[in-house]
């Protein structure tokens, strides 16, 4: 009845990765390796993700007519998902600029570009891909009015999926709308705000449950989730794996429950298939390149 098992709405960035010994103070130039560009952003990452499972994916996003917007459409298409809703034009494509230190550790300076433009208007433009989707999520690297509007347009049976990444604190609206909000540790603290007054996990996501979603999933890493409904509050283990790189995990995870819950599975039956793809996924090196197809998932031992 559905074209689509999964329409992911959000942002398309080219990730710009070199090492440095050290990172420049103001003024000053230093010297790094050779440049890395990676297809990115957590919209693109999460439809890739999906796509890959074997979801008939679309991805509803904006990238500009530079290089690096083709870069992103051709990953999208390699994965298998549908590009039609991709808009082309308006800014440069969102791009982060990522240094890493020989400790491993990041300093990124992200400019949205075109995510910045994608509207409320575009996706209103958008009603027939939003009617023939199942499961529609979003994440916020795309102006907060696009994701209301998104929230606002959805068709009667279908599913929506929230991943409040980068997080702010959001309208009791787009709460509301929300089949399952996904957050891990950091954006349900930023989201809580100074409700969440210590507490554990648990409490946690009863509190962002009070809040309207119709159910509420805490990634916590190596420790699993916890998936939180009226019913109560369960805990996912995690699948134990030797983690080589964790980037995308949370992209992976969000996408394969999001697919899941849209074939029928329950919420818990949707979480433990999500962990382990994100277990496999935190195996490997990179984003997109990290995610696994569905037999790999089967070929994961428990
Ligand atoms: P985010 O990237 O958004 O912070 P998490 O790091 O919590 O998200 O990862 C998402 C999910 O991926 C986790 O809930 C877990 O199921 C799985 N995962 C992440 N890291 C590991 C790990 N080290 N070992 C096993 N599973 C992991």
């Amino acid at each position: 009845m559905y074209d689509y098992d999964l329409l992911v709405v959000g942002s398309a960035n080219a990730d710009l990765v070199i090492d440095v010994e050290r990172r420049p103070g103001a003024g000053e130039t230093v010297l790094g390796g050779d440049l890395a560009v990676h297809p990115g952003g957590k919209g693109a990452n999460q439809a890739v993700a999906a796509a890959r499972l074997g979801a008939r994916t679309a991805l509803l996003a904006r990238v500009g007519d530079d290089a690096h917007g083709r870069l992103l459409l051709d990953s999208q298409r390699a994965a298998g998902v549908d590009t039609a809703g991709v808009l082309v034009g308006g800014a440069p494509t969102g791009v982060a600029l990522i240094t890493v230190d020989p400790s491993g550790d990041n300093s990124i300076v992200v400019s949205p570009g075109a995510n910045g433009r994608l509207t409320p208007a575009d996706v209103q433009n958008a009603d027939r891909l939003l009617r023939s989707s199942r499961v529609v999520s979003a994440q916020l690297e795309i102006p907060l009015e696009t994701v209301v509007a998104v929230a606002a347009s959805l068709e009667p049976g279908s599913l929506f999926v929230l991943n409040p990444s980068p997080p702010r604190p959001l309208p009791a609206v787009l709460l509301a709308a929300c089949d399952t909000l996904i957050v891990n540790e950091h954006e349900a603290k930023v989201i809580l705000g100074e409700e969440r007054l210590g507490g554990a996990p648990e409490d946690w996501a009863r509190t962002l449950l009070a809040r309207g979603p119709k159910s509420v999933v805490v990634t916590l890493g190596s420790e699993g989730a916890l998936v939180a409904t009226a019913e109560g509050v369960a805990r996912i283990a995690s699948v134990m794996v030797d983690a080589v790189d964790t980037t995308g995990a949370g992209d992976s995870f969000t996408a394969a429950l999001a697919w899941k819950l849209g074939t029928g599975s329950s919420l818990a039956e949707a979480a433990a298939y999500a962990a382990r793809v994100g277990a496999v996924a935190v195996t490997r090196r990179g984003a997109q390149e990290s995610f696994p197809t569905a037999d790999e998932v089967e070929a994961l031992a428990s």
